[in-house]
């Protein structure tokens, strides 16, 4: 382990520089990853273990119905109950024969996961961390502001791509979720709301790299599409990525409007490598012609998001050079005040330092907002719930 020198600030926070070298080795573990997801899924259905609806493959259902003498149309109407009706049991599901529901609840899981925390702020913000069948964990979040209803997913149990300020990341990858288990937590998320509300907005920016997860992620937004279902469309549905070019080419040639925002965190590859090691062996030009791309193919504007951390990349220098890489591109940019993690040495920007990072931006024609700070009381942030209950209570509150 060692510290990366702050050169160009002498005085200023260092950066721990251990992930730069760990980042891309798990950069490979996350891409190995959804291999060993089907696999698992595969030997899942082999060897009898209990599923979660959700995730029980087509071919399996079929089976299943037919050895009891039902039609495939049980499959719909079981999903149905799920995602459209809030079922949490079998028993509810009163047009289906109750000796089918005995059987159901004998061989399935309505829903794989459940609730461990439940934390609630005052301005609205729930926040879950679920329990999966495995006994690993994931955050999600659900966020109330005017009309909206947006529910913040993870993707991934951990995260590989090593992030310096990011609490998410601190452990790692240990896993990619499945479509079922990405798609679940939008229904936990959604039966948290009164009967006659929905959610209308999806962000893609909770644990893990979700483009690192893509083929999972994409069955589960389709879901999530679905007029019958959650009839969440494309348009209201934002993934965020640290930039993985050919992934996000994959994402712009699945023929979806799904908004695109872009992790960029730092204006120059020196800096970006020591925040976002992945950048390493990337580079902020090759990120960009990729998102250039995207908004070429899908016609999506695409948003850089950028958390300022005090004292390391919030100086004037930095805002006129993120102006200079932004410039002549359709782009706009999320400003995101780091929001403090017990045991990680970055603090938030000064209040003049941020005025002033904005003032910059604006004045160089960027669009630009600060992204406002919800559920701060209930550690909302992405990792920091998850990793405060896990190192408190070796089992998750029930
Ligand atoms: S910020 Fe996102 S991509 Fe980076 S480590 Fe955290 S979860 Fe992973």
């Amino acid at each position: 382990m060692r510290w990366h020198r702050n050169r160009s600030h002498p005085g200023r926070p260092e950066i721990l520089d251990l992930r730069h070298f760990t980042g891309i080795l798990r950069y490979l573990v996350a891409s190995a990853c959804s291999y060993n997801e089907d696999m698992q899924r595969r030997s899942l259905t082999i060897t009898g273990s209990r599923l979660g609806v959700l995730d029980v493959p087509e071919a399996t259902w079929r089976t299943w119905l037919s050895e009891r003498g039902e039609l495939p149309m049980r499959i719909k109407q079981i999903r149905r109950w799920i995602l459209a009706r809030r079922a949490e049991s079998f028993e509810v599901m009163t047009d289906v024969p109750a000796a089918l529901r005995r059987d159901l609840a004998d061989r399935f899981d309505p829903l794989a996961s459940r609730i461990s925390a439940h934390r609630q702020a005052r301005d609205g913000t729930h926040k879950l961390l679920l329990t999966l069948s495995d006994g690993r964990s994931v955050e999600c979040v659900l966020i109330q502001e005017d009309r909206r209803r947006t529910a913040c997913i993870s993707t991934q149990v951990g995260c590989g791509m090593g992030c310096v300020f990011c609490a998410s990341g601190l452990n790692g990858l240990e896993r990619n979720l499945t479509a079922g288990e990405i798609l679940e937590q939008l229904v936990r998320l959604r039966n948290l709301l009164p009967t006659d509300e929905r959610l209308t907005h999806i962000v893609v920016m909770g644990m893990g790299e979700p483009l690192a997860n893509l083929d999972a992620l994409l069955v589960a937004l389709k879901e999530a599409g679905d007029r019958q279902g959650l009839g969440i469309g494309a348009r209201h549905i934002t993934i965020s990525t640290v930039g993985l070019p050919s992934k996000i080419r994959q994402l712009a040639e699945a023929g979806k409007e799904y908004q695109l925002a872009v992790s960029l965190h730092a204006p120059n590859d020196p800096l970006r490598t020591r925040i976002v090691p992945t950048n390493d062996r990337i580079g902020l030009q090759e990120v960009l012609s990729a998102a250039d791309e995207y908004f070429r193919i899908t016609g999506r504007q695409v948003t850089y998001e950028y958390v300022l951390l005090g004292g390391i990349n919030d100086y004037p220098s930095h805002a006129r050079q993120l102006a200079g890489l932004l410039r002549g591109r359709k782009a706009h940019v999320n400003l995101i005040p780091f929001n403090e993690v017990a045991g990680l040495p970055y603090r938030r920007p000064g209040d003049a330092a941020l005025a002033h990072f904005v003032a910059l931006l604006r004045q160089a024609g960027i669009s630009v907002k600060v992204r406002k700070r919800k559920g701060s009381e209930i550690e909302a942030a992405c990792g920091q719930l998850r990793r405060q209950l896990l190192s408190a209570v070796p089992a998750a509150e029930g």
